[in-house]
């Protein structure tokens, strides 16, 4: 069993495991922290250990991202895959709270090669299409193209109403817009 719990703003992947000790994890490609406790180790325990570590842990990450930002297609079928499955696991642990935030709602959606875009909606079904391009950005950009999809389902182009959904859920959208190049 998995649960994240937020250590100062970080959010950590701690899943209880017969082992003798604490184990911390950067997982490829996005750099989501992982940690494996023994049983017998306390969330206490386990939140001084990860603040322990956090200067390490920071530059891990920049360090783990900069890699996948630097080698943007997937090298091998494997690390497509395994790219996939990331980013299915975020956008399952994100579209939900952005859903609830926001009263908009999808019917479903699919992680896609797509190349050109990094989402799109099926205003008629109400369908989502996230790139798998996405598994090397941040939390912030998937935020943004998830929302941006999303408001998508009530709105379908990019006019003033679109941009007046966008301001009210994500106010400096256009920050992160600018660091996407959507
Ligand atoms: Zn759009």
């Amino acid at each position: 069993m998995t649960k994240t719990i937020y250590i100062d703003g970080l959010a950590v992947a701690v899943t209880r495991k017969r082992i003798k000790r604490i184990n911390l994890r950067i997982r490829e490609p996005e750099g989501r922290v992982t940690v494996s406790a023994p049983y017998i180790v306390s969330d206490r325990e386990i939140i001084e250990f990860v603040r322990s570590k956090r200067d390490w842990i920071d530059k891990g990450i920049v360090c783990v991202r900069s890699r996948a930002a630097a080698h943007p297609e997937p090298v091998t079928p494997q690390e497509k895959e395994a790219r996939r499955a990331a980013l299915r696991r975020r956008i399952a642990a994100r579209l939900p709270e952005i859903e609830r935030r926001t009263g908009l709602k999808c019917t479903g959606w699919t992680v896609r090669d797509m190349h050109t875009r990094w989402g799109s909606c099926n205003t008629r079904t109400g369908h989502l299409n996230f790139s798998l391009m996405l598994a090397v950005r941040t939390d912030l950009e998937l935020d943004y193209v998830i929302l941006h999809e999303l408001v998508h389902t009530v709105v379908p182009g990019h006019g003033k109403d679109f941009y007046a959904l966008m301001d009210r859920f994500m106010p400096g959208w256009k920050n992160v817009r600018t660091g996407l190049k959507y």
